[in-house]
């Protein structure tokens, strides 16, 4: 089964944090490599919230901010790649937006060559366009390997009708559909990803990624988080 998980950037460094923390990394590296093993082929990408995001560079106009938010999915990348490789995890990143080693543009059949290959794919450069999000290019990146689903990495398991951690009797919404995702506002995807996963027939399991053996139990069909489901 082919899968692509989407990482915020914060799974990188922990929650409200900025830069690596070789031990949210390593936890990381141990969920994916247990996936891979199992024979999931799995597909990354990745955010840069641990970084920066263009809305948190108020100075800088919104292209360029976005454009360093889009830079720091690249260095995600590279990091990963590092980490995943020292544990004996094939890596492949792709992207659109830098020209560097080891980073090879965004191509069908060398997608579907590395996926065939059980390399672990990180896609960097979201979407390669201002104004987006990771969400959206999970998406993508979803229909460019052929996953059915996308698994959204949280810290949060599943989706509510309100915040969890202000209201203690929110209630855990198990399964809905696309559209009904966008009528409620639910914000686990903005509403581009989502209109996008409607339009392609993909679906969207959200996950506490920091459960231990969260991405494994929901990939084996396990009934935890939520899933949002085509029309
Ligand atoms: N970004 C962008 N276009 C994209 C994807 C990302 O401009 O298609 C920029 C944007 O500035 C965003 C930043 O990259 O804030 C990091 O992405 P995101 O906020 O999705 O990261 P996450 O919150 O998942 O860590």
């Amino acid at each position: 089964m082919r899968v692509l998980v989407k990482l915020s950037g914060e799974a990188l460094s922990g929650e409200g944090k900025k830069g690596f923390d070789p031990e949210k990394i390593s936890y990381l590296t141990s969920e994916i490599k247990k996936v891979v093993e199992k024979g999931y082929r799995i597909g990354i990408v990745v955010g840069a919230g641990n970084l920066f995001r263009g809305s948190e560079l108020k100075d800088l106009s919104k292209e360029r901010a976005d454009q360093i938010g889009l830079l720091g999915t690249v260095m995600n990348a590279v990091y990963l790649k590092d980490c995943f490789e020292k544990e004996g995890l094939k890596t492949k990143i792709f992207s659109q937006i830098v020209n560097l080693p080891d980073v090879e543009s965004i191509n069908y059949d060398s997608i579907e060559s590395a996926i065939k290959n059980n390399f672990v794919l990180i896609f960097a450069g979201g979407t390669s366009n201002p104004f987006f999000t990771t969400d959206t290019a999970a998406v993508l990146r979803a229909r460019e390997m052929k996953a059915q689903i996308i698994v959204k990495a949280t810290k949060v398991d599943g989706i509510y009708d309100k915040d969890p951690k202000k209201f203690p009797d929110a209630r855990k919404i198990e399964h809905l559909t696309l559209s009904e995702a966008m009528k409620m506002g639910i914000e686990v995807m903005d509403a581009e990803a989502f209109a996008l996963c409607r339009k392609l027939g993909i679906i969207v399991k959200v996950i506490n990624f920091f459960e231990p053996n969260s991405l494994l139990k929901v990939l084996r069909g396990e009934n935890i988080g939520s899933t949002v489901l085509p029309d």
